[in-house]
Formats: structure tokens, sequence, C-alpha cells
């Protein structure tokens, strides 16, 4: 029987991780280890500079005080160091994580710490609205699952999964959007007179540029873009190589 880790970044008690747990729990054995709060955007941080707790708060359910980073690698390097799970799945993200917010994700990151670890791994998340549904999501991505339990496939890869508002139109592979960074940071007073700062005042500005992620979402279609940690610029190579030559003698001098 397939083994099925599940984490989140907005906590424990996030009806998208309930909802994805409840899909997934028939295709195999689930495990879940998730933050003890939300986390949304804490990136790909790892808790180094103080001890983590582990809770357990039911069988193979556990709640950890971190990030989602610290929950993948508690629960692959020590709750099943000895039964690896086969897929890791992250989610389903109350919001969008597309474009360019891909870095700042705790729910793409998730993911990406169990493609470290050598596990598969699948992030979720929804453009939700007013009323929203997970249901279809969840449905959605237990089909997913299925599928990649299947399909052998490259732990390097990730893939992240958007959802647009139920019902779905299809289903379209894409590669990242971008979004353009409002100026965002609100400057307010606190009861004693002294400042304090809200970042994100404005909302998103998305590119719909095509074949992204963006614009499958935007018409109605469920995104799939496979992503690597590899960062690397490629074609940048080539025309910067003329600095090895430029700052060679520098380096050596320096
Ligand atoms: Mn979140």
């Amino acid at each position: 029987m397939p083994r099925i880790l599940v984490t989140n970044d907005d906590g424990i008690y996030s009806e998208g991780l309930a909802k994805l747990v409840e899909a997934v729990a028939p295709l195999g054995e689930v495990v879940v280890v998730a933050p003890d709060r939300e986390q949304s955007a804490a990136s790909h941080a790892l808790t180094l500079n103080r001890p983590l707790r582990l809770q357990q708060i039911g069988d193979e359910r556990w709640i950890v005080d971190g990030t989602p980073t610290d929950c993948v690698n508690l629960a692959l390097l020590h709750l099943c160091k000895d039964k690896r799970p086969d897929l890791v799945v992250s989610g389903i993200n109350f919001g969008p994580n597309m474009g360019d917010d891909v870095t700042y994700s705790g729910t793409i990151s998730a993911a990406f710490e169990g493609s470290l670890l050598n596990v598969p791994s699948i992030a979720f998340s929804a453009f939700v609205g007013e009323h929203f549904d997970f249901g279809p999501c969840a449905a959605f991505a237990a089909k997913l699952v299925a599928e990649a339990l299947e399909t052998h496939r490259d732990p390097r890869i990730v893939l992240n999964v958007n959802f647009p508002d139920p019902p779905f139109a299809g289903v379209r592979l894409t590669r990242q959007g971008r979004r353009e960074y409002v100026v965002g940071v609100i400057e307010r007073l606190d009861p004693r007179g002294r400042k304090y700062y809200w970042i994100g005042g404005e909302p998103p500005v998305w590119h719909p540029g095509e074949g992204t992620d963006v614009e499958a979402v935007t018409s109605g279609h469920v995104s799939i873009t496979p992503l690597h940690l590899d960062m690397t610029h490629h074609p940048s190579i080539a025309p910067l190589r003329r600095l090895e030559e430029r700052l060679g003698d520098a380096a050596r001098k320096a």
C-alpha cells in the first residue's frame, strides 16, 4: 500500500488540508505532519536556531511548531525514516501560488523539501473566492495523486498545481507566469504612537502570458507547472562568460 505524506503551510486546522487528507485517504496510508499554525509565505525556511516540538494528535497525525519545511524534514528524516512515503503532497493552499510568488510559498517549499529528500512531491493551491468549495479541488487532487503514484516520476521535479474557481474547464500543463509588484507597504501608528508596517497592501497584478499558470487559471483551467530547484538561467552563461577573463586577474589578486 502506498504511503502519502500530507502537509501544508496554512496549519493543521486549515480546511484545504482536511479536504486533501480525506480525498487521498482511499489511495494509501496517509501520514499528516503539518505546522501548528499558519506559516504562509514561510518560503523554504528551515528552523536551526531553536528546538522543534513534535506533538502527536492522532494515529499518524502530527503537528510541529515550525515551518512547512521543518514538517517535511522531521517527517522524512525522523517520523517516517523506516517507512518512507512514496509521495509528498502539500496543500490545498488557501490562495494561488503562481508566477513570481512561487519562491515565497510555504506550500511549494514543503513540496521542494520532499523533492530534495528524494520523494516525488506535488503542491496544491486554490484561487479562493467567497464561499469557495475545496471539494472539487480535492477530488481532482486525488485523481492526480493516483496517477503520480503509478507513474515513476523524477523526484527532482515538483508539480505545482493551481485551481481556479470550480467548475473547471480542463487541465493545462503550464510554465511559470509573472506578477507585477505593486508598492504595498502600509505605515500606521500603534496605540502608543509608534510606527508599524504591513507588507502587501495592494492586490497583485498578474501578467497573463501565453502558456502560463496565470493564463490557465484565469481561463478556468487547472494549471500544472513542473518546477525544479535549479534556478540557473542557462542562456546567460555564454554571454556572461567574458567575466571570467575580465575579472580573473582581480580574483587572483584579491
Ligand atoms: Mn498558505
